[in-house]
């Protein structure tokens, strides 16, 4: 993945459609409010249901927390920067992660929308 310009404003058009494009942004805050509910959901439920110590709850979630960072950074390495010579597949690259680095201070494509989770 190569520019020949880091653009430090503004944001990329990825699609024509106004619909697919409004898709494709959101609040950084909408992340952790989606996020934080579940974690505490989940410690919440490992606690009642399955009888979890505080240790054990800790070591799982720290080694989720290790498990999600290892695997981001091998997602990251081998799919968001897939160098491929066919346009479609730079294209889906772009799209999923290229426009992140064209323009890296766009704080609507942060991380991954809820609609793209759908
Ligand atoms: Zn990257």
């Amino acid at each position: 993945m190569h520019f020949e310009k880091i653009n430090n404003k503004g944001q990329a058009r990825l699609f024509k459609s106004n619909y697919l494009e409004m898709l494709t942004k959101t609040h950084p805050l909408v992340i952790w409010g989606m996020y934080l509910p579940i974690i505490f959901f989940l410690l919440y439920y490992s606690s009642n249901t399955f009888l979890y110590s505080y240790s054990r709850m800790a070591a799982t979630f720290f080694g989720g927390m290790l498990f999600w960072t290892l695997f981001e950074y091998l997602f990251h390495r081998f799919v968001f920067h897939w160098v491929s010579e066919n346009p479609r597949i730079q294209k889906i690259a772009y799209v999923l992660h290229g426009n992140h680095h064209h323009f890296p201070r766009d704080k609507e494509r942060l991380s991954w929308q809820p609609p793209s989770f759908s």
